[in-house]
């Protein structure tokens, strides 16, 4: 379905009853009502409007690697940020839209000569997500680097957030419920040291080692300022087979492994059984980093 209105010039395909399965790294079983991938900003208006005035809820992700969308389905509007691209750079700041990879920012950042983005190296998905969730790589957060970031609310109205409102407490969401980050501009450190820069993000990405893959769920909780998540799940002896079918990992007790059969349900409770085993035995509560979707 094509939906635009009367005086705007663009419009946006609206695919109906669309399945959720691949559109995440954790395979959901159930559909969207609506689904929209908009190119443009005027796509995304567009798209918006058409909610609006048909009363649905709706639902934003990037490419998918953080969030757990519901097996029950989204009985609204799913809107997939992954396909709004383009990098500008201007002296040492360096502009991305909504969709552009990580890895595609830190590439390009470093062609520029602009460097300090390269200990992100291997963290998949996209930018508007990094900023979203304020993604951390050994004890550094993206938000060190935010300069400033544009975004729409759901009534199509575009609006600037500067770096100054202390966004970034590491525990805090930038946006508002009711927000799409369209933008997000970086202050980079200039330099010419581009060939250490690139083997630097390499040697990032190779820490990694659990490469992205799908039904791998990274970075499921975030660290606190005392504590690494993950070495309170392995503390609490959740690592490995818990009789569910996905598991914390034996490599990264931070990131979640999901068996083909897999449900939400089963996410959800080994979630719960860590968060509740985290608190009794080492005293402190593990606040979430990915996002799951409630149903509806
Ligand atoms: C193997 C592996 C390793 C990982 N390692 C790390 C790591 O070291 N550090 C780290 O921080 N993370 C890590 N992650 C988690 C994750 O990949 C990143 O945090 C990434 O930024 C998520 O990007 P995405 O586009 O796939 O997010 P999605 O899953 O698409 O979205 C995540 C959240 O952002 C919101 N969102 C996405 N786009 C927008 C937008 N335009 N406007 C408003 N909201 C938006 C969604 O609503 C959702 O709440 C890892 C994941 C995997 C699978």
């Amino acid at each position: 379905m094509h939906y635009n209105l009367g005086f705007q010039r663009e419009k946006v395909n609206i695919e109906e009853n669309k399945s959720l399965s691949g559109l995440t790294f954790f395979n959901s079983r159930g559909h969207a009502r609506f689904y929209a991938e908009p190119e443009t900003i005027g796509e995304l208006r567009d798209a918006l409007r058409m909610a609006a005035e048909e009363n649905l809820r709706i639902q934003v992700i990037g490419s998918g690697t953080h969030t757990i969308l519901p097996d029950g389905g989204i009985n609204g509007l799913l809107i997939s940020m992954k396909r709004l691209k383009g990098i500008t750079i201007k002296g040492a700041l360096i502009t991305a839209m909504a969709g552009e990879s990580l890895d595609e920012v830190i590439n390009t950042a470093i062609e520029h000569n602009l460097m300090g983005l390269e200990e992100f190296g291997g963290i998949p998905g996209t930018i508007a997500a990094a900023i979203r969730i304020n993604a951390s790589s050994q004890s550094k957060h993206i938000g060190e680097y935010h300069f400033y970031t544009d975004t729409m609310t759901f009534d199509g109205k575009i609006h600037r957030k500067p770096d100054y409102l202390d966004f970034f407490n590491s525990r805090r969401n930038i946006l508002e419920e009711n927000e799409i980050l369209l933008s997000t501009t970086l202050r980079l450190k200039e330099g010419k040291r581009t060939a250490e820069a690139r083997i630097k993000k390499e040697r990032y990405t190779e820490l990694m080692f659990i490469p992205p893959c799908k039904n791998f769920i990274g970075n499921v909780f975030k660290d606190g300022s005392t504590y690494k998540a993950s070495d309170l799940i392995k503390k609490a002896g959740m690592v490995g087979d818990k009789g569910l079918r996905c598991e914390f990992s034996s490599v990264q007790s931070n990131c979640l492994f999901s068996y083909p059969e897999c449900t939400e349900k089963d996410v959800k409770k080994l979630i719960e059984m860590a968060v509740n085993e985290v608190e009794r035995i080492c005293g402190e509560h593990l606040e979430l980093s990915v996002s799951i979707v409630s149903e509806n």
